[in-house]
Formats: C-alpha cells, sequence, structure tokens
C-alpha cells in the first residue's frame, strides 16, 4: 500500500494540534448530546433503523425499475432528466444549460455530489461565478477550502475563527457575534438569489412514484436556490432514490437525528418539476442530472452494494476516533470519514489505490457501524476494501517482503523458538520505525507458547 506522505503529514498535524482538537471536541460534543434527545422522537428506534436498511436493500434490488419510474412521473410534469455517466458528463450537461441561459453567475445549495465531480472549479474555469448559499459552504469558499464534513461544512472552525475571517475579507468588527455573521451573510445573498438565472442543488433523495426531489436544509437556502433563479439544476446520484412519499415518513427523522439531533430539519422541500401554468412561483425549467460515476459498479458487486445505502447524515464521521483525530481535510476527497474511506476508492474521483489506505485509518471498533442509522456494516466494509487491495496486488515489496519473513517464521516451530534477545533485535531493526516513535515498542516475553506448553502452563 502507498500512503500518500500529504496524508501522513495532515494526519501528524491535525492529530497533535490542541486547537483542532478544542473545536472539534466542542463541535461534536454539541452534536452529541442533540443526538440523544432527537433519538427520543422514535418509539422503537431500532426497528426504525432495520426498516430504513430493508427500504434501502428493496430500492437497490429494484433500482433500474425505480430509476424510470421516477423518469417517468418527473417528466410528465415538464421536468428534464439527463442521465451522466461519470463526471465529465454531469459538467458538460451543466455548462450547456449554463450557455443557453447566458448564466455567468449560479446560486448554489450545499450538495456533496458537486464536491465529487469539481463542479465550482470546473465553472469558474468557464468564467460562472458560483456562489455557495449555506452560510458554512459560504465560508469554506471564503477560505478557498473544501468543506470540512459532509453536514457541517465549518465544523473545524470556531465562531472566533469566523468572526476573524469575515472581518479580513468584509470588515466587519473582530468580534462579530454568530447572529450578526448570519445576518450580514443573508443581505449578501439575498440580491444574488434574486440575479442568478440559474439555482444548482444536490437532492437529498428522489422519489420514485410522485417524481419528485426532496431538499433538506436547516437554512431555507436550497429553498431559494430553487425557486428564484428562472432554472433550477439538481444534479443527484442515482442511490439516492426511494420508492415511495411515505418513505419520507421515516427517512426525514432519520436523517435530521443522525444528522443534527433535530426531530425534523427547518426547510424540507419537494419540489415536482417546473412551474405549472396555475402556479405563481418556481423556475420555468428544472433539470434532474443523475449521476452515476461508479455507482453502478458497486450495485453489481454483493459485498459493496449496502454502501450505497447512505444517507450522508454524517453520524459516522462525528462517531469516528480516527475522524475526531486526523479531521475532514486528511481525508482529502469530497466523502471523508468511515463512508468515505469505504466509498472514494470505487467512485470514479481516483483510482482505487489513491484512496484504499483510507480504509487502514480505521481502529475497526465498529463505533461508524453502531451509529450509521441506515445500519451499513460500515467497518467490514473498510475490512472488504483491504481484501480487495490485497487482491489488486498494490502493497508495496517491502511489504510483501514482511508478510513473507512473518508467514516463514509462524510456520517453523524453530524460528519461533529463538532466543528472545534475538527476536527483540530482529523486530527492532524492522518493524519500530513503523510502530511509531510514541508508542511503547513491545517486547517479546521470556518464554515461548512452545515452552510454556510443554511446562503445562497453557
Ligand atoms: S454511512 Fe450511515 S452513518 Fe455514515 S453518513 Fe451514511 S448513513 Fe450516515
Amino acid at each position: 500500500m502507498q500512503i500518500p506522505p500529504s496524508f501522513l503529514e495532515n494526519a501528524e498535524k491535525k492529530g497533535f494540534s490542541k486547537n483542532h482538537r478544542k473545536t472539534l471536541k466542542f463541535n461534536i460534543g454539541k452534536y452529541e448530546a442533540k443526538v440523544v434527545q432527537g433519538k427520543r422522537q422514535f418509539a422503537d428506534l431500532e426497528h426504525a433503523r432495520k426498516l430504513a436498511k430493508n427500504i434501502k436493500w428493496h430500492t437497490m434490488a429494484n433500482l433500474p425499475r425505480l430509476l424510470l419510474e421516477f423518469e417517468h412521473h418527473f417528466t410528465a410534469r415538464g421536468g428534464k432528466v439527463i442521465w451522466a455517466e461519470n463526471a465529465e458528463e454531469a459538467q458538460i450537461a451543466v455548462q450547456k444549460i449554463l450557455e443557453a441561459k447566458e448564466a455567468k453567475m449560479v446560486v448554489k445549495s450545499k450538495s456533496m455530489i458537486t464536491e465529487e465531480i469539481e463542479l465550482n472549479s470546473f465553472l469558474e474555469k468557464k468564467g460562472v461565478q458560483v456562489v455557495e448559499t449555506d452560510l458554512g459552504e459560504f465560508i469554506v469558499q471564503l477560505r478557498e477550502e473544501p468543506p470540512y464534513h459532509i453536514v457541517t461544512p465549518a465544523m473545524h472552525l470556531s465562531k472566533e475563527d469566523v468572526a476573524q475571517l469575515f472581518h479580513e475579507k468584509y470588515g466587519t468588527p473582530a468580534d462579530s457575534t454568530p447572529e450578526s455573521i448570519t445576518a450580514f451573510v443573508r443581505k449578501e445573498l439575498r440580491i444574488l438569489f434574486q440575479q442568478a438565472k440559474v439555482g444548482i442543488s444536490g437532492g437529498n433523495f428522489l422519489v420514485a412514484d410522485t417524481g419528485s426531489v426532496v431538499l433538506v436544509t436547516n437554512e431555507g437556502n436550497a429553498r431559494m436556490a430553487s425557486t428564484f433563479p428562472d432554472t433550477h439544476i439538481a444534479i443527484v446520484g442515482i442511490e439516492k432514490v426511494i420508492p415511495s412519499l411515505n418513505h419520507l415518513d421515516l427517512f426525514l427523522p432519520l436523517l435530521a437525528t443522525y444528522g443534527t439531533g433535530q426531530d425534523l430539519t427547518v426547510y424540507n422541500t419537494i419540489l415536482n418539476g417546473p412551474r405549472q401554468p396555475h402556479e405563481h412561483d418556481g423556475p420555468s425549467e428544472m433539470y434532474v442530472i443523475l449521476l452515476d460515476n461508479g455507482r453502478t459498479e458497486i450495485l453489481e458487486d454483493p459485498k459493496k452494494r449496502q454502501s450505497l445505502y447512505c444517507i450522508r447524515c454524517g453520524s459516522c464521521l462525528n462517531a469516528c476516533p480516527v475522524y475526531k483525530t486526523i479531521g475532514g481535510h486528511t481525508y482529502d476527497s469530497p466523502y471523508s470519514g468511515p463512508i468515505g474511506s469505504v466509498l472514494s476508492p470505487h467512485l470514479h474521483i481516483g483510482e482505487f489505490e489513491d484512496y484504499v489506505h483510507l480504509s487502514h485509518a480505521s481502529s475497526l471498533c465498529g463505533k461508524c457501524t453502531e451509529s450509521c442509522p441506515v445500519k451499513i456494516d460500515i467497518h467490514q466494509m473498510l475490512l472488504h476494501n483491504r481484501h480487495e487491495e490485497a487482491a489488486w496486488d498494490t502493497q508495496s515489496r517491502s511489504e510483501l517482503r514482511a508478510w513473507k519473513a512473518w508467514r516463514s517464521v509462524s510456520l517453523s516451530r524453530t524460528k519461533m523458538n529463538v532466543p528472545r534477545f534475538a527476536k527483540n533485535i530482529t523486530a527492532n531493526l524492522f518493524l519500530k520505525k513503523l510502530w511509531g516513535p510514541r508508542r511503547e515498542f513491545p517486547k517479546f516475553p521470556s518464554k515461548t507458547f512452545n515452552q510454556l506448553w510443554k511446562k503445562g502452563k497453557v
């Protein structure tokens, strides 16, 4: 396995940054306290989770049919569906729409899939200004960095960091409160919502039996970005479909509770297509770009399929001791944390080898699996990635040599019984560096298992 040096450097930097740990501890601590409250709304939480998993299982087993059903209902109301096999096709589709509309600026609501296809940098290269309208996204865009977390993009920043940022960029007081910053951004954005010809969003769910796109936010910005501009483009992964509108009754509270600890997110918007003749507002044109980008290959493999159940609540990130130590940016993938480590090697965002090291960035404690509302066996899937990596033959020569040596020693009683000092010297020589400078390197016991066995002590 080749671990990118930047991963090790950033992990080290973040892991030993007191500020980073303090900010994360504070923000995740607040989240954890709220989640406990949110879970109380479920009479039988386990049943709700199992039901959600079963619905997702059914969805994946019927994905082609459900997507066509969605398309049928959505287009019947005048919506347009574009099927994009990869990021490039999705980018080009957006570009063509913007060109047709002569749009030089777009307002965007938070969407991880647009991070996945690197839409912002693509559009900016084409001379289009992209305005992020979610407050967290607005902040990280100002800092010219990617989102830190799939639900809370600016989780790594304290309110003092944000006040300082706005002071530097806009000259607001350096001790601005979160309320005054929110009011400032709201004012800045209001005019842009009105000026933009095109709004872009992701989609939390696609509903097959009604042909609806469901957007969930706490700020109402997705509602503004999808209704003020005359054209709305929703870019959505094909796995986001659910069979029926009735299933929102389960998925919306699950997403809210596991995402932010709320009973329900503040704004839940169900869009059924463009403005109809008898309606007064909404876009005159609405497009849904259905993105594959590696998802059908994941679907094809029964051992990986479960990863498509993910509703992007971010709960496994907040639960993961590794994420909480190394932070979201260290993953260097649009999807960080445990589920990001599972998905990134298989989505077409790079090569398998570029991301498989993330499957080793785990203690396999199972906290991620425990915390997942749709009961994805996340830690088992990390193991599956490692297994696949072994088959892909991506290990370095030195690692292969080490395993060969380990096998040869393990299979030989004579080698296992060599004197303790010889084993300690060999282990020190070849393994101490890998063990790292901060842990005490273990020593071999004075008696081998074989010697203890002969004495009847085991
Ligand atoms: S894998 Fe589960 S816990 Fe993690 S983001 Fe997806 S739904 Fe949430």
